[in-house]
């Protein structure tokens, strides 16, 4: 089923990404008159390949399996991550690309986009942006071929305020000694590869906080797996690190400097969360309005009501405006611009019209949409993560405010 993938991915040409970057043009290299205005909706030739081949590639081989991954809640990684659907993976290597894969798996099942999501916004960019040659080389190749990756930062008692983590490194010799644990963690029950963050100074606060490549033959333990209400063929555990050794070379980046990591990545990543909503409220949206127009009551059908007319156009417009910030977002963040407001403004709005539009949907298909006989009621159930992960809801808005405030005050 995957080669359905490999044949479509293959046949775009490498030149995509020159197009993509063809739309960054710097203010002193062209007059803003001569720049015809283009929509948000504009894609390249090879960005509409791409689109077309992911959402092939999620009708015909995810959606059939949506239902049992749910119920069963584990992802069928075999055939999912260890053929094309990685090497799908690792094609994704511009901000618009990824948004796009996530945006389009998301329609079909968002616990695919978390997982792919994760994968590549947050473990790939990390290893991408700081690694060493060396661990490129070792660990980007498996990444975008057989093995998975989790970004391990949040504990039981550190959430929203991720830098009072408690996990601990300290250096003997050429190692250093992780010990503590880490809940929530996406991916981490079939991942082969963590990016573990730790402190190595507690004296020094979040300034001691660093990132660590650690495999999971070394003594990572999966010590739970959550039941969760959503998103439940993507897998969350907590995960226990019981003097795990991690050799030196596998500290990413600067030691002391994973806090600054976590926040650029993360900031990075709630584009990808908005992308993974917008998906969402559009596949819920899809989902019901063709039971609307096959459903009658008082002789006819149910989408032809004025009263269900005007919630449909008003959900749609919704999904409209949150799809148009999370592009505004990547585009300003591709063009190396500060983006950081209109990231927590796409993942934030993006995650209330999820949560409107999932909820709507099942309004509109009454007593069916309350069954799992519609998809409708699990788009509703998965959209509560798009409130929690990667800064909840209050966190995006006091972002958002802290960058108002001094426009203003
Ligand atoms: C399914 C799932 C997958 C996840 N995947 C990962 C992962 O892969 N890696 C990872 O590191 N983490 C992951 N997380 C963790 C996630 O990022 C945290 O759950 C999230 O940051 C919230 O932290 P918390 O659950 O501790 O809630 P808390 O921080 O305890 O928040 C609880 C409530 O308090 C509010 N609150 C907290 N502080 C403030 C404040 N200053 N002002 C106003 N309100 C506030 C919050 O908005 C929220 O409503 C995942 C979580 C889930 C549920």
């Amino acid at each position: 089923m995957s080669s359905i993938l490999a044949k479509s991915l293959r046949s775009i040409k490498p030149s995509a990404l020159s197009s993509v970057k063809s739309r960054q043009f710097s203010a002193s290299a062209m007059r803003l008159e001569e720049v015809t205005p283009t929509s948000l909706h504009t894609f390249t030739e090879e960005e509409t390949m791409f689109k077309q081949a992911v959402s092939k590639y999620a009708t015909e081989v995810l959606a059939p399996r949506v239902r049992s991954q749910d119920e069963l809640m584990g992802l069928e990684v075999d055939a999912e991550l260890g053929g094309a659907g990685a090497s799908f993976m690792s094609a994704i290597i511009t901000v618009e690309g990824r948004l796009c894969l996530i945006l389009e798996l998301a329609k079909v099942d968002p616990s695919i986009s978390t997982v792919c999501d994760v994968h590549n916004t947050l473990v790939n960019t990390m290893l991408k942006d700081y690694g060493t040659q060396a661990q490129k080389e070792k660990y980007l190749g498996p990444l975008a071929t057989t093995t998975l990756g989790s970004f391990c930062l949040s504990e039981a008692g550190s959430g929203s305020d991720a830098f009072a983590l408690q996990t601990k490194a300290v250096k003997e010799g050429n190692k250093w000694i992780l010990n503590g644990s880490k809940m929530w963690i996406s991916n981490s029950y079939e991942a082969d590869t963590f990016l573990v963050f730790a402190n190595v100074d507690p004296s020094k606060g979040y300034k001691g906080i660093t990132c660590f490549i650690v495999e999971k033959d070394w003594g990572v333990q999966v010590a739970k797996k959550e039941k969760k209400l959503g998103i439940r063929a993507s897998s969350t555990c907590v995960l226990s690190f019981d003097n795990v050794e991690v050799p030196e070379e596998n500290v990413l980046g600067e030691i002391g400097q994973g806090y600054k990591y976590a926040i650029r990545i993360l900031n990075e990543g709630r584009i990808g969360i908005g992308a993974q909503m917008v998906g969402l409220a559009q596949g819920a949206f899809d989902a019901a309005i063709p039971y609307t127009f096959q459903r009658k009551q008082f002789g006819k059908f149910i989408g032809d009501f004025q009263g269900m007319q005007f919630q449909m156009a008003q959900i749609q417009t919704e999904i409209e405006a949150a799809r148009l910030m999370v592009y505004n977002a990547a585009r300003i963040k591709e063009s190396g611009k500060p983006f950081i407001m209109e990231a927590a403004m796409a993942k934030l709005f993006a995650g209330q019209v999820a949560k409107r539009a999932s909820a709507m949907a099942i309004e509109w298909c009454g007593g069916v949409g309350f069954t799992r006989d519609l998809p409708v009621e699990k788009f509703y159930r998965d959209a509560m993560i798009g409130q929690i992960y990667e800064g909840t809801t209050n966190i995006q808005l006091q972002t958002i405010a802290k960058l108002l405030k001094p426009k203003y005050a």
